[in-house]
């Protein structure tokens, strides 16, 4: 590789692309707010030099990265706060009844349940059923009684690796985690929650990523 003193904006470029390969001309331009023929001259010089390589009809990559690399660092690199989605949240104090309605309207697995704010516990499709099928009067029971409770709650935070947080779904066989800021509570840590990775998150970005 060449080994050309860079300009900063190059350098920028460089940066981008490494992130997002392959990716178009017009998308570089976007990110950094320029026009394509603004960029041109750049990339001529950044292929020139041997840093990137144009790929016809797929975009511009990085020189020298193999496709798996390339897939492999995007996974690594991705975080939990790019991918979560809302999350379904309701009081411990309301119903079963009524956490099983927001459930379905959601067309969510799980619903986060809160105490003053705060994650206090979560129920699954499974608690909801067993709740069901004890006879019980769901408009009755509060969801706190058979939610699956802090601290046994696995949860992800924004800032880490979404590679880390599938992990943990897989090895406690569940279907999604609240994603959670710790905040204080009373003198104690305790989350609020920001959002939810669910399986239907990572099958969604796995296609995302085949493309
Ligand atoms: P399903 O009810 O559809 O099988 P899960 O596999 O996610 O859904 O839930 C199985 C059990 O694990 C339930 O009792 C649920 O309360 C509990 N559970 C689900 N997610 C978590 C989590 N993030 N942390 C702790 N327990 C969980």
């Amino acid at each position: 590789m060449s080994s050309i003193e860079l300009t900063d904006r190059q350098k920028q470029i460089i940066s981008i692309v490494r992130e997002r390969q392959p990716i178009a001309s017009t998308e570089i331009a976007g990110v950094l707010g320029l026009s394509r023929a603004a960029l041109r001259a750049d990339l001529s010089v950044l292929c020139l030099s041997g840093n990137l390589i144009a790929k016809p009809k797929v975009g511009y990559c990085i020189n020298g990265t193999p496709p798996q690399e390339a897939f492999e660092r995007q996974v690594r690199e991705m975080l939990v706060g790019d991918v979560k989605s809302m999350p379904v949240v309701v009081d411990e104090k309301d119903s079963v009844y009524d956490a099983l309605v927001a459930l379905f309207l959601d067309d969510a697995s799980t619903v986060f349940v809160l105490s003053e704010g705060y994650l206090a516990g979560l129920a699954s499709r499974k608690d909801f059923l067993k709740a069901a099928i004890g006879g019980r009067d769901l408009q009755k029971i509060p969801v706190g009684v058979i939610m699956t409770r802090m601290p046994n709650i696995v949860v992800a935070f924004p800032q880490e690796s979404i590679l880390e947080a599938a992990k943990r779904i897989v090895m406690h066989q569940i279907d999604s985690l609240p994603v959670v800021e710790t905040h204080e509570n009373k003198g104690r840590p305790a989350y609020r929650v920001v959002g939810t990775l669910s399986k239907t998150n990572l099958a969604r970005l796995f296609v995302e990523l085949g493309k």
